[in-house]
């Protein structure tokens, strides 16, 4: 527990009770006593008129670090399905546990989804952490925050890495306040640093404007989220063995202070930009927002997601959820169409891991070439809708571009 009654400081007033706005504080025996519903908000420590409730952290400094080992990726699934993230995690944990020398485990939580246990490991795990209950089927804060917080407190992994997902953003930093640990949000980087064990933690700090590596020197376990589609999946392997250690863990109504009532799914289609195989991606030199029916007319003749440069988003043509970048989302699809976009290093950022990069700008010298594979000089307005036509005609792409070149 994180905030602590001094017992015979305590006179008992009540004053805590009521300042609560968590409900976290009973008075048993005339004296405060903090139950688990404490969110560590400090208004009980402010309005003691004693001086008798502090946080544990201004006490405690630190924690044994030789006392944790091992790495743990949160596998996130939803109605039974992992998530890309889950195996990209896997993919990096992987490395980082080899480099270390430790067990890779995965961290499952839901009801009924044994069999995505096996996946993990043949994903990479050597083992994996199943917490099964009723109450695990759906994503709830309190739910998920405890087991997790009841495993680290009693397994003791030195790294934790999560998803910087909707869910991995909620529930990474209700963890580690409960653990009194640090957490890096975002990262798009991570390595060790052997000598001391120590996670090398890199995300985009200062508004984007320069990388900072972070690390947890004095507290365990090294936490993480990283952002979706940034590191490498894991390799699937038919023949990998490993472990299932499944446990029901006790868990009641009452500890899910907000409880889902309805799942209503966003009227926007999701744009998956992370897991796509082809994206075709407008810039401002599109002109304007029509200009987007001529970049999605060729994501669909491709099967491809429309992407964006920030400037189209910061200019109202297109949701931000389109946005590759260093502040919109990292891909790495098999084929990026970048239509009008100048190479700016920030958009570099979210797309240079593509494995082919196609690029259509007016100016030569635009930096896109030179990072593109394959380059087209020329207006957009006349090059994307041959491209169309060749799609439908058949004909060889190349010799569009060999023409416009
Ligand atoms: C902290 C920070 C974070 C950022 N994050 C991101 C991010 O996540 N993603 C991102 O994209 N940007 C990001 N940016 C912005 C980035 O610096 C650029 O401003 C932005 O990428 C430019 O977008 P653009 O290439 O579409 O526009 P421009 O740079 O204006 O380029 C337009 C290009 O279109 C070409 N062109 C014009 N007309 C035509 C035509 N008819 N046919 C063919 N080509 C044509 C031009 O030659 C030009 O090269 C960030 C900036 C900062 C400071």
């Amino acid at each position: 527990m994180a905030v602590i009654v001094n017992e015979e400081k305590c006179i008992g007033c009540g004053a805590c009770v009521d300042r609560c706005p968590f409900d976290a504080i009973e008075m048993i025996n005339g004296k405060a006593v903090i139950g688990e519903a404490c969110r560590i908000c400090g208004a009980c420590i402010k309005v003691c008129p004693v001086e008798a409730i502090y946080k544990e952290e201004e006490k405690k400094k630190g924690v044994n670090i030789d006392d944790y080992k091992g790495v743990w990726v949160f596998a996130e699934q939803r109605e039974g399905n992992l998530l890309n993230i889950a195996l990209e995690l896997l993919g990096e944990g992987r490395k980082i546990a080899d480099a270390l020398g430790v067990e890779l485990s995965a961290v499952l939580l839901g009801n009924k989804v044994d069999n995505l246990a096996d996946k993990l490991i043949k994903y990479g795990a050597d083992k994996v952490i199943y917490a099964e209950h009723e109450l695990l089927g759906v994503y709830t804060t309190d739910a998920y925050a405890k087991v997790i917080c009841e495993l680290i407190n009693e397994r003791k992994p030195e790294i934790l890495l999560i998803g910087a997902t909707n869910i991995g953003r909620d529930l990474g930093p209700r963890i580690s306040a409960r653990i009194h640990t640090g957490l890096t949000a975002d990262c798009t980087k991570l390595d060790v640093d052997l000598e001391n064990r120590r996670l090398m933690q890199t995300r985009p700090a200062f508004g984007g404007n320069l990388m900072a590596t972070i690390i947890t020197p004095n507290h365990r376990p090294q936490m993480a989220t990283v952002r979706p589609g940034v590191m490498e999946k894991a390799e699937y392997d038919e023949s990998r063995k490993g472990i299932v250690d499944k446990f029901v863990p006790e868990l009641t109504e009452s500890d899910i202070k907000a409880k889902v009532v309805e799942t209503v799914k966003g009227g926007k289609a999701e744009v998956k930009l992370e897991e796509a195989k082809i994206i075709v991606s407008g810039g401002r030199g599109l002109g304007n927002k029509e200009g987007f029916k001529l970049i999605e007319e060729l994501a669909k003749k491709l099967g491809a997601v429309v992407g964006a440069s920030r400037a189209t988003v910061d200019a109202g043509w297109i949701d931000h959820a389109h946005q590759v970048g260093q502040t919109g989302k990292t891909v790495r699809p098999d084929l990026y169409i970048a239509c009008g976009i100048s190479g700016a290093i920030q958009h570099l950022a979210g797309m240079k891991e593509s494995k082919c990069i196609v690029a259509i700008n007016k100016d030569k010298d635009a930096p896109i070439f030179q990072v593109a594979d394959y380059g087209i000089v020329g207006d957009l307005y006349e090059i994307i809708p041959e491209i169309i036509k060749a799609l439908d005609s058949g004909d060889e792409l190349l010799e569009v571009a060999s023409a416009e070149e």
